[in-house]
């Protein structure tokens, strides 16, 4: 199959509603940083939407009717929104998962401490990263401080123009020469990672007391602005992100570079997507979880039973006569579309993509029938007549979309959350968008290919199965 570029079929009008949905888009991912920020920008976009929390209809007692539409969250970083549809839901679901965790460097527990006239916070990276690109670029802290009496103090450092921001230091040039020979795997290692935060010692301190003034200046100035103490990080969620909005890129503004397009850029436009999408056929649903980047792992991560659950507290409200078979029934007719980014092709780095089967930035929304590694180990490898099937309605739909894999054979590979919900033995397919520079600080998309997912998406939970 030859892929076709977006921008050459698009009119005017459509271009147009390409910017649009781009910048909706951007002010989301320059807000939603974090799982958590990403699952609150969900919720009110949702009950702005109408739909309805499911905790409150399981207490009422409501009974679900098609049309309905509910939403439920897993710890503040997981979501799953359902609408209702016309035929009974032991038809199954039209689920469009995504997730919304991205790689990060996350404060650990016990990290404050000076050295050298510094204050500096100890991270741990988060997913996969390379070490290097996270040295010398612009900061910014996200997260929650949670006290023992239960207070959520909520952080967010760094973004505002006014905010200070924080940065990872980097061995000058002059005195680099040995570690210039290293490999770019130890350039920079795990425990080098820290933030510096502060420089500027406490005063009118005992002698003692100085060899830590810069430190004590920090936890003073963390007890007068945000009332908590250094134990405190102990129960606390604090993410070290890129500091910044995300723009849009080129001089014919194509493009967006962000932070996190692994995964948001395909989490906003399922989200987007359930949302326009009413009184459907079959019910719709669209998950977006956390933990992705680690292995699904964790009560928030798609491996957990939070996502099943739900289903089923659903079904129960739906049907008189609740049953386990009904669940199995409804997870096995389902259909999924496991949206993630796939690598785009990077003329800089062709040797390392085949370049009949890679996705091309602007040439829309991009399919692959398997990802992992190693003669696809580890991948969900979708069913042919199920891939036909969404060809079916995406050509229907006049939806533009290319299929690809992640490189060329046994040069890397990668994983997504398509091979869980497979498990229940419902057909599953990875569907996303190409990004390029995947897990950098900042990553590039086409916002041609963001509207096409959009669009896919739309045409998926309205017709597929239908
Ligand atoms: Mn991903
Ligand atoms: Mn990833």
């Amino acid at each position: 199959m030859n892929s076709t570029n977006v921008w050459e079929g698009s009119s005017q009008k459509k271009i147009k509603a390409i910017d649009s949905f781009a910048k909706d888009y951007i002010k989301f991912i320059s807000e939603g940083k974090t799982e958590r920020e990403c699952c609150d920008l969900a919720v009110c976009m949702l009950e702005d939407a109408g739909y309805i929390e499911l905790g409150r209809l399981i207490k009422e007692g409501r009974k679900l009717r098609s049309g309905d539409k509910i939403y439920v969250t897993q710890m503040n970083k997981s979501i799953a929104a359902f609408q209702i549809g016309k035929k009974p839901i032991e038809e199954g679901l039209n689920i469009l998962g995504a997730h919304i965790d991205s790689p990060r460097l996350d404060i650990k527990q016990n990290p404050l401490y000076e050295d050298g006239g510094f204050a500096l916070l100890d991270t741990h990276y988060y997913g996969g990263v390379k070490k290097y690109q996270w040295v010398t670029i612009p900061l910014a802290i996200h997260g929650v401080v949670v006290k023992k009496d239960g207070t959520v103090v909520e952080i967010n450092i760094g973004e505002d123009e006014d905010d200070p921001v924080f940065f990872v230091s980097d061995l000058l040039i002059h005195l680099a020469a040995k570690q210039m020979d290293k490999k770019a795997s130890e350039v920079i290692e795990g425990e080098q990672l820290d933030i510096i935060i502060g420089n500027m010692p406490l005063k009118n301190v005992s002698d003692e007391d100085k060899k830590s003034a810069v430190k004590a200046n920090i936890l003073k100035l963390l007890k007068d602005t945000y009332d908590f103490e250094e134990d405190d990080f102990a129960s606390a969620e604090l993410e070290v992100v890129p500091a910044g909005k995300a723009r849009e890129a080129g001089i014919d503004r194509s493009m967006i570079l962000g932070y996190g397009h692994d995964d948001r850029v395909c989490a906003y436009p399922s989200l987007r997507a359930m949302m326009e999408i009413n009184n459907p056929e079959r019910t719709t649903c669209c998950i977006l979880v956390d933990k992705e980047e680690i292995g699904s792992v964790g009560a928030t991560g798609m491996r957990s039973k939070f996502f099943v659950n739900s289903v089923a507290e659903i079904i129960n409200l739906c049907v008189d006569n609740y049953s386990d078979i009904l669940l199995r029934r409804t997870m096995a007719n389902s259909y999924m579309l496991s949206s993630d980014v796939n690598a785009g092709f990077d003329p800089t780095f062709a040797d390392k993509f085949d370049k009949k089967n890679t996705s091309l930035l602007g040439n829309g929304l991009v399919f692959n029938k398997f990802t992992g590694a190693r003669g696809k180990s580890g991948s969900n490898d979708a069913n042919a007549e199920y891939i036909a099937m969404i060809r079916k309605i995406l050509d229907e739909d006049k939806v533009v979309y290319q299929t690809a894999e992640l490189g060329k054979v046994d040069v890397g590979g990668g994983g997504t959350i398509a091979y869980i919900l497979a498990l229940y033995g419902m057909n599953v397919i990875d569907a996303g968008v190409a990004v390029l520079n995947m897990h950098a600080p900042w990553e590039a998309i086409s916002k041609a290919d963001l509207y096409e997912a959009y669009a896919g998406y739309k045409s998926f939970l309205a017709k597929i199965g239908c």
